[in-house]
């Protein structure tokens, strides 16, 4: 697939977005401009296939019709709610009051009538992509640890200037650690943030993978200072420049906004 958006450092695919959409030439028009814009666009044409794909691909954000062939788009709000936190933004032809907030109600998170331009389109997608960052007031946000500069928006790893090639399973589990950082995340949490809903008895995922982010980021991965086994219960992404552990102090995460 090609990716789009990133000028430099290594190839990292952009968030991904499920287009659920039944109206094939409409799909179309979703596809090639989200991809343009540096997203990963995944499809489906029904509410079953909606499910499946959410269930196994963990999308990032959700744009949904609610017109479907088998199933009101409203009524698959509150499943895909029990399955992922990914923002739900309805768009529909429907432009009644009372459709906007029975499908708000439903806990989708924004719901755009099916005028609208596309770079209105893009700007309620960003707006839902950084909601999901659980950061609402930056226009991109960092998270740095020793000398690293996690860039979570523009999906790199930088240590000092030069990037540190992660797999795009490696920067989904840095990223929700990152979205959580200086608190331990369970393994039922990052198996599915990272690899979704279906996954959460995969445990062993989350060890192989700590381990290949360790040998990328740690300089001893068997001593290591920011990917932290927290009991057994889960992993931590330390930031803190302190040395003590489980002091109890603030988070001393670093969220910032970017250079431009
Ligand atoms: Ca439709």
């Amino acid at each position: 697939m090609k990716v789009l958006g990133n000028t430099d450092g290594p190839a990292t695919p952009g968030p991904s977005i499920l287009v659920v959409e039944d109206d094939k030439s409409l799909t179309r028009v979703f596809a090639t401009t989200l991809e343009i814009a540096g997203y990963r666009v995944l499809q489906a044409e029904s509410g079953q296939s909606a499910i499946e794909e959410v269930r196994t691909r963990n999308p990032d954000i959700i744009l949904l019709d609610l017109g479907l062939p088998d199933v009101d788009g409203v009524s698959l709000v509150p499943q895909i709610r029990s399955l992922t936190t990914a923002p739900i933004i309805v768009v529909s032809g429907r432009e009644q009051e009372a459709d906007k907030v029975k499908a708000l109600d439903a806990g989708a998170n924004d719901y755009l009538v099916k005028s609208f331009s596309v770079p209105e389109l893009l700007a309620r997608i960003r707006v839902g992509l950084r909601g999901r960052a659980h950061v609402r007031d930056t226009a991109s946000t960092v998270v740095t640890f020793g000398d690293y500069n996690f860039e979570l928006e523009a999906r790199r790893l930088l240590r000092g200037s030069r990037p540190v090639h992660l797999s795009s399973t490696e920067f989904n589990l840095l990223a929700t650690l990152a979205r959580h950082a200086d608190q331990c995340v369970s393994t039922e949490v990052l198996l599915k943030e990272t690899w979704g809903v279906a996954y959460q008895r995969k445990r062993g995922y989350v060890r192989v993978y700590v381990h290949a982010l360790r040998r990328k980021i740690e300089k001893d991965p068997a001593k290591p200072k920011y990917l932290l086994n927290e009991g057994r219960h889960g992993y931590c992404l330390r930031t803190s420049t302190s040395t003590s552990r489980g002091d109890g102090s603030p988070s001393t995460t670093r969220l910032r906004r970017a250079a431009a």
